[in-house]
């Protein structure tokens, strides 16, 4: 199957002014389409070209001699999924099912943002954060490299992308201020309430 890379959900100033276009362009136009690309080279003529992104991703997960086939599908598909974790006008609270795991889990929002801040800011080097679905409940994850939360057959709801080209040319050094912008104005409850619900 062809590796899709997939187009924005929303254009390219749409997260202005806490990500800016020129992060965008960089982040989507050249990162996310450059793990596309070397993958797509990478398993042409081989088993892995007839098999889906994530059955890719599970099937290589652990497999040194597969690495970097790993890192370039899972980057792939973390990148698509970050994009819909993102959303204009985002932010807000979770309602229904989701906002009871996250009282369950996390005793409440405040606490659930204070969590998600603190692995995020600590993850080392780069990484991702995911809220992942697991056993009925919520937990957070910390995923470096390319990480991502299926290998273990949990469930993501949203991620948040935490290499340096995800914030240094809007932020610089300060990973701490690009966390709190997702979690306060870009962060898409209802894309991880679809994820919640289709787990
Ligand atoms: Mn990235």
């Amino acid at each position: 199957m062809a590796i899709e890379y997939p187009s924005l959900p929303w254009s390219d100033n749409a997260l202005e002014p806490y990500i800016s276009a020129n992060t965008i362009d960089f982040h989507y136009g050249k990162h996310h389409k450059a793990y596309v690309d070397k993958l797509t080279a990478a398993i042409e003529g081989t088993p892995l070209a007839e098999k889906t992104l994530e059955d890719i991703i599970k099937e290589t997960a652990g497999d040194s001699a597969k690495a970097g086939i790993f890192n370039n599908a899972a980057q792939s598909w973390n990148h698509a999924f970050f994009w819909n974790s993102l959303n204009p006008g985002g932010g807000g609270e979770p309602v229904g099912e989701l906002k009871d795991k996250i009282v369950q889990a996390f005793g409440g929002l405040d606490k659930f943002k204070e969590d998600f801040a603190g692995k995020a800011a600590t993850l080392f080097g780069s990484g991702w954060t995911w809220l992942a679905a697991s056993g009925g409940g919520l937990e957070i994850v910390q995923k470096s490299n390319a990480g991502n939360p299926l290998t273990e057959g949990k469930v993501p709801l949203i991620t948040l992308d935490v290499w340096e080209h995800a914030y240094y040319l809007d932020y610089q050094n300060r990973r701490p201020d690009f966390i709190k912008a997702f979690l306060d104005h870009l962060v898409n409850w209802d894309f991880a309430a679809e994820n919640l619900a289709k787990g």
